[in-house]
């Protein structure tokens, strides 16, 4: 629940939990796409929160990422992961 899934154009998949985002927003600082106006990932703002009552990211534009992994890499809470096609 609460997770919504993105795919890239290069087919690599990433799953993300809104429920496990703290709202650090390190991850659309550093997307490469969120730059110019075709933002891939967005933050929130209030009141739009998790359960635990933080901002949080959301996908804007699937057809926007370029499945570089930085938002995976630089969320160290587990909120944004690569998938492989077989994974639930
Ligand atoms: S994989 Fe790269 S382009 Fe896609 S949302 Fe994450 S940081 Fe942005
Ligand atoms: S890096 Fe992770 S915890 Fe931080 S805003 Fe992005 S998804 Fe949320």
């Amino acid at each position: 629940m609460g997770e919504k899934e993105y795919v890239s154009g290069r087919g690599v998949h990433y799953v993300v939990d809104i429920e496990r985002c703290n709202g650090c927003g390190l991850c659309v600082a550093y997307c490469p796409r969120t730059n110019t106006d075709e933002k891939a990932i967005v933050m929130t703002k209030i009141p739009n929160t998790n359960r635990r009552g933080y901002i949080h990211i959301d996908v804007k534009d699937i057809e926007r990422c370029s499945a570089c992994g930085i938002c995976a890499l630089f969320c160290g809470d587990g909120a944004i992961r690569e998938i492989t096609l077989d994974e639930d």
